[in-house]
């Protein structure tokens, strides 16, 4: 039984005001009907050392979008996994499409930062998805194969509930266009297939894989209803408690 998971990228959004103001409401909305699922939030760098204080006890687990692999060392501008730890948080997204287009993350770069989150006892997001070229290619199954291997191949999971995997077309980000919960199912199932060829089907069962791109409180009960869709990673709709509580409580 996969106990689903609603994570907010808040990405570069937000003053340290206005996104601790929302903890606060999330916070308070959750303590007075606690949610049937898990809730994360992911905050920018500098916000999360007061994000993990106002979060501490909360129903709300601090999130980071990003890590370096290594522990330390000369790497102006990185940030390393035992930092977050420090900071409060359980979850790091790796991957996400804006890292892998904007700054030329790749596969292995990410499958460093998978293994070095899970060592440190973090629980990585990894997020893996099409274009709208691959797409209309036809090569959708494909891309997501080689994302999931050279992402996740070969890492060693002692327990597959710590891993998440989110897929989120890319071309649904920040778009307000989705594919439809049927077309998004079939892509998990795909997933799910593909993380049993490589950690096995047992693992595979256990692993949560979100969907994510556009999921609006008038669209999340469609894709969270599917089998094989066990969350949602939110960008746009977690900058506001009216629209990222209403996704909560539908997961
Ligand atoms: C995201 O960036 O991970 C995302 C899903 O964004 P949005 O919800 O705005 O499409």
């Amino acid at each position: 039984m996969r106990k689903p998971l609603v994570a907010g990228n808040a990405k570069m959004n937000l003053d340290a005001k206005c996104l601790l103001g929302l903890l606060e409401a999330l916070k308070a909305d959750l303590a007075l009907k606690p949610p049937g699922c898990d809730v994360a939030y992911c905050p920018p760098f500098t916000m999360l050392a007061d994000a993990g204080r106002v979060l501490a006890g909360s129903a709300v687990a601090l999130g980071a979008q990003n890590m370096h692999w290594e522990s330390a060392d000369a790497f102006t501008g990185e940030i390393a996994p035992a930092m977050l730890l420090e900071t409060g948080c359980r979850y790091v997204i790796l991957g996400h499409s804006e890292r892998r287009h904007l700054f030329g993350e790749t596969d292995e770069i990410v499958r460093r930062k998978v293994t070095a989150a899970l060592n440190a006892g973090l629980h990585p997001i990894v997020c893996i998805g099409e274009t709208e070229e691959e797409r209309k290619a036809g090569a959708t199954e494909v891309v997501l194969t080689r994302q999931v291997v050279g992402s996740l191949g070969g890492i060693t999971l002692e327990d597959p509930s710590r891993l998440v995997v989110a897929y989120e077309p890319v071309w649904a980000i920040g778009t307000g266009v989705t594919p439809s919960p049927e077309q998004a199912e079939e892509a998990h199932r795909h997933v799910r297939a593909e993380l049993g060829k490589i950690l096995g089907s047992e693992a595979a069962e256990r692993i949560r894989i979100l969907y994510g791109g556009s999921v609006k409180p008038d669209n999340a009960a469609a894709f969270l209803g599917r089998e094989n869709i066990d969350g949602a990673l939110v960008g746009g709709a977690c900058l506001r408690a009216d629209s990222f509580l209403p996704i909560i409580r539908a997961a």
